[in-house]
């Protein structure tokens, strides 16, 4: 009895200290900046509440990668005219992210570097595709470039992050999430909230600018 007692206090201990981590950038890191598209920012149509708000902290973290030389890549929704997804066609979105519109473009106040690696994702009109490497060269171009530390952020918490994150992490990624850089659409209230916790018990750790800054 005593020592189940024991056991408890030394669990609930490190529940409560796990929230947030530190940690230095170093070679063979990258920044995944995910979905920073017109649609999905106020006044789009596929409008993520408070998508816009992550877009200054995106900054804050692209200036930091590069100021340590490290790659930026961002992936953006890609789609045909009449994908799957698209209400019309029986999917559950509105129409968002058309190959070449304004609204699939990248949003005008993200500042990404020159050399930014650009994945488009999403691209076949009778596919879906939530994660960042499906369908697409991610993985084999993360490896070409050594990488082994994938920093997340972006839209959405509860889809594309959140499909990413996993595949990230079966492919053998450590994977940090951007928690103070990513929204969710929360289509069920509740849905980004469950995502984080997922993310978290796929064993990506959580990270903000100022455990960054450490
Ligand atoms: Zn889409």
């Amino acid at each position: 009895m005593f020592n189940v007692n024991l056991k408890d206090g030394a669990m609930n201990t490190s529940t409560r200290s796990s929230g947030q981590e530190r940690c230095q950038l170093q070679p063979g890191d990258v920044l995944l900046v995910t979905d920073i598209q017109n649609d999905f920012l106020p006044g789009g149509s596929l409008a993520v509440a408070g998508g816009d708000e992550v877009v200054p902290v995106l900054n804050r973290y692209i200036a930091a990668f590069q100021a340590q030389g490290l790659p930026v890549y961002a992936t953006r929704d890609w789609h045909p005219e009449g994908h799957c997804s698209f209400h019309p066609q029986g999917g559950p979105w509105p129409i968002h992210c058309v190959a070449g519109t304004h609204g699939a473009a990248f949003a005008a106040t993200l500042v990404l570097p020159p050399d930014t690696t650009v994945i488009s994702k999403a691209t076949l009109q009778d596919q879906e595709a939530y994660s960042s490497f499906q369908g697409t060269d991610l993985d084999s171009r993360l490896r070409a470039a050594g990488i082994r530390r994938l920093f997340i952020g972006g839209l959405t918490t509860d889809y594309c992050v959140l499909n990413t994150v996993r595949d990230a992490r079966q492919f053998g990624y450590e994977v940090f999430v951007l928690t103070d850089a990513i929204r969710a659409v929360d289509v069920q209230p509740g849905d980004g909230q469950r995502a984080e916790e997922e993310m978290t018990r796929l064993g990506a750790r959580r990270i903000t600018l100022e455990g960054l800054a450490a």
